[in-house]
């Protein structure tokens, strides 16, 4: 038997994969899927066509983004076209274990602990044949069975009245006074969901992005509708030991410059049932596909630890750029893109140190 812990969209998927040709129980430990709500749902189209295989995910699309607005702490911006969509997580994650139901058996409101190599739940103590820890940043099983636990970074997220610059397109905020990684707002409509990613004080930044912030600040109407917080884990660990493994969000699989994890978990769902039961074998397909988009990943990501005046430069730089090609959830499509940058650099020699200081390792990079 395999306990699969955790029903957000790492667990469901996984035990709908494996469910169909081994005995499995999922459980969660909340009564229903995808609450509390922790995520703004924003997927690439790749990542949409991904779900369909597992979902009526067009149900749960909410709205259809063109394209991102990016923010230099001044208030200039450039644009980077692209197609995504907007996913309302609670439908997705109970879309998704309607389906994993189909062949798992699954136990909500249970917590599951560990006595020992055994799972308690409820008043019932398993003996699994294998464990996958599909439970989250502040996963149960990744502590349990000793796996390294990735830092994390804090993300806040209201949903108020906003006039968006464009109903379509995302906003990303840049800069230090805004946030320690980054900030956004996704348009729903008449209202958008505004968040900050930082490693501390999260609260704080927010208010100051809505009270201060030459733009966004003059964009807001009216108060908070709702307001939710979760974790965003910092990097991938090591995610597989003996007979357990982690998937999603405990494994750190996550987009390292966004924090979003929806594609990556699918993937990893899928290398983990085509590998099953060769655990060893799902953490290589897996770093296989996705291995270097994380490592691209992390050199981008370092554009959000420039100084407020180098980002003043890059965005002033790249209002004339042309991201036709570039997809969202991998940065290996920027390689396609190399003479343009090449281009761009030479009209704009400020830019190498700049692009050395990007390129430089990570702070947060690891090798598995
Ligand atoms: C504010 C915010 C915004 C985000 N925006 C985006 C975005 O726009 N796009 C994107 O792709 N990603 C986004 N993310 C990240 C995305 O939400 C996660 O990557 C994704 O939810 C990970 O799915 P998961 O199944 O691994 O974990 P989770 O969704 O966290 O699911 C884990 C499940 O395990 C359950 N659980 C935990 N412990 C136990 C236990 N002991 N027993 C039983 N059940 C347990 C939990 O209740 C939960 O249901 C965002 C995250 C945050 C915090």
């Amino acid at each position: 038997m395999i306990l699969i812990v955790g029903a957000g969209p790492a667990g469901s998927i996984t035990a709908y994969l494996l469910g169909k040709e081994r005995e499995v129980i999922i459980a969660e430990e909340h009564q229903s899927a995808g609450f509390p709500v922790q995520c703004a749902g924003l997927i690439s189209k790749e990542c949409v066509e991904a779900y369909k295989k597992y979902c009526n995910v067009k149900k749960a699309i909410e709205n259809k983004i063109k394209g991102a607005l990016f923010f230099s702490p001044s208030g200039k911006f450039f644009e980077a076209k692209g197609e995504a969509f907007v996913v309302e997580r609670k439908l997705l994650d109970t879309m998704l274990l309607e389906r994993a139901s189909e062949f798992a058996e699954v136990f909500m409101k249970h917590k599951v602990r560990f006595r020992g190599a055994k799972a308690v739940l409820g008043d019932r103590e398993l003996n699994a044949e294998y464990i996958i820890g599909a439970d989250g940043v502040n996963s149960e099983v990744a502590r349990s069975f000793g796996f390294e636990r990735p830092p994390f970074f804090t993300a806040v997220q209201i949903e108020t009245r906003f006039d968006a610059m464009d109903p379509n397109s995302v906003e990303i905020y840049l800069g230090k006074d805004y946030s320690e990684f980054f900030a956004y707002s996704i348009p729903i409509g008449e209202t958008a969901k505004i968040g900050v990613i930082a490693k501390r004080s999260a609260f704080l930044y927010l208010k100051k992005l809505i009270e201060k912030h030459p733009s966004v600040s003059k964009r807001v109407r009216g108060g908070i509708l709702e307001l939710n917080s979760g974790m965003i884990p910092e990097k991938l660990v090591d995610f597989v030991k003996g007979n357990v493994a982690l998937i999603g969000d405990s494994a750190g699989m996550v987009k390292p410059y966004s924090g979003g994890g929806l594609f990556y978990l699918l993937l990893a769902a899928e290398k983990l049932s085509e590998n099953f039961p060769n655990l060893q074998a799902y953490k290589k397909a897996f770093l296989k596909e996705i291995g270097r988009e994380i490592r691209l990943g992390e050199k981008i990501r370092n554009i959000y630890w420039l100084s407020n005046e180098e980002i003043e430069k890059v965005v002033d730089a790249l209002k004339e750029f042309d991201f036709s090609g570039v997809q969202m959830d991998r940065p290996s499509s920027f390689l396609g893109k190399s003479l343009d940058i090449l281009g761009l650099i030479l009209r704009h020699p400020y830019l190498i140190r700049i692009f050395i200081k990007i390129l430089r390792t990570s702070k947060f990079s690891q090798k598995l």
